[in-house]
């Protein structure tokens, strides 16, 4: 579910307010997110770099560099984002990519009813002879990540045959960003608020948002904004144990295992709103959801690269 999340107009009053204080106000202001927010993503990419094997990860590098696109560099953590970008960007009439492709980055599990066969339009198998990049535009992120896994895996078993390249490249830039969006637990729940898009949240020291935001982007970063970094760290805290644990399950697997979190992490800890049907976080919340999102951008890391290994 792809949700914009304008900048409030109270917050500009303020920074009118303390125009002399931008700079330090500036720090506080999150990027647009566009799921996960352009960290997470990357940070996902880059423990993955840490995780594939050699002969796997320079087939990956090499594949991409073959990419003529545009709208993101070509290595593999650039290219994280990319299906962000590309559902944003608009050709041939308005809005085309978006209707296409937005409902393929998120599961809607219902938090109260949760079905995978719903919240996926019943697994609409992709027409004889057609791409998953071109398949049906009402799907969720767990078929596609089945469709372009077997996609790979089928191109491996060709031999990497040349006139599957251009389906190939695509394929590996939605599996790395989709693989992602799929360990957002806020991408595999719904409680009739988008994804918790309608829910407004605010934890005194940021400005008050969604609370899909603030998993998107608020608690990612306050691991840091150094995206190599934070990749550096978390892969170091990875033991063979979580390794083992991780490198196994499917795509609805993992969808389940999101929702479980979202609901028990997200959800069920918030507080009781106030009158104006705001939820305001306390620190305790946001230690355990920072904490979370650690995790669930490791966990997408590994299965990421344990995805890649087996399709290249
Ligand atoms: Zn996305």
């Amino acid at each position: 579910m792809w949700k914009k999340h304008p900048l409030h107009r109270a917050h500009w009053g303020a920074l009118r307010q303390y125009i002399g204080m931008i700079p330090i106000l500036l720090a506080f202001i999150p990027r647009p997110a566009f799921a996960w927010g352009d960290e997470g993503h990357e940070i996902v990419a880059a423990i993955a770099m840490k995780f594939m094997e050699p002969e796997q990860r320079q087939r990956l590098i090499q594949l991409l560099s073959q990419d003529d696109d545009t709208l993101t560099a070509h290595d593999p953590v650039s290219v994280a984002t990319w299906a962000d970008r590309y559902r944003d960007s608009a050709q041939e009439g308005p809005h085309v990519h978006y209707h296409q492709t937005h409902a393929w980055h998120f599961v809607d599990l219902e938090r109260d009813h949760p079905n995978l066969d719903r919240a996926c339009a019943d697994h609409p198998p992709l027409p004889q002879g057609t791409p998953a990049s071109a398949g049906p535009a009402r799907d969720c992120v767990v078929d596609k990540i089945e469709q372009f896994n077997a996609e790979l895996q089928h191109y491996k078993t060709a031999g990497f045959p040349s006139k599957n390249r251009a389906e190939a490249i695509l394929a590996v830039k939605y599996l790395i960003h989709f693989i992602g969006d799929l360990h957002q637990p806020m991408h595999a729940i719904d409680d009739h608020d988008r994804g918790g898009n309608e829910l407004k949240v605010k934890w005194p020291p940021v400005h008050a948002g969604s609370l899909h935001h603030y998993w998107d982007t608020v608690f990612v970063e306050r691991l840091g904004t150094d995206v190599t970094l934070v990749a550096s760290t978390l892969a170091a805290r990875i033991t063979p144990e979580n390794l083992q644990a991780w490198q196994q399950g499917s795509a609805r697997d993992w969808a389940r295992e999101s929702f479980d979190t979202a609901r028990s992490v997200a959800y069920d800890p918030l507080p009781t709103p106030n009158e104006a049907g705001h939820y305001l976080l306390s620190d305790t919340y946001v230690d355990q959801a920072t904490e979370v999102v650690a995790v669930q951008l490791e966990e997408a890391g590994v299965r990421l690269a344990y995805c890649l290994d087996k399709d290249l």
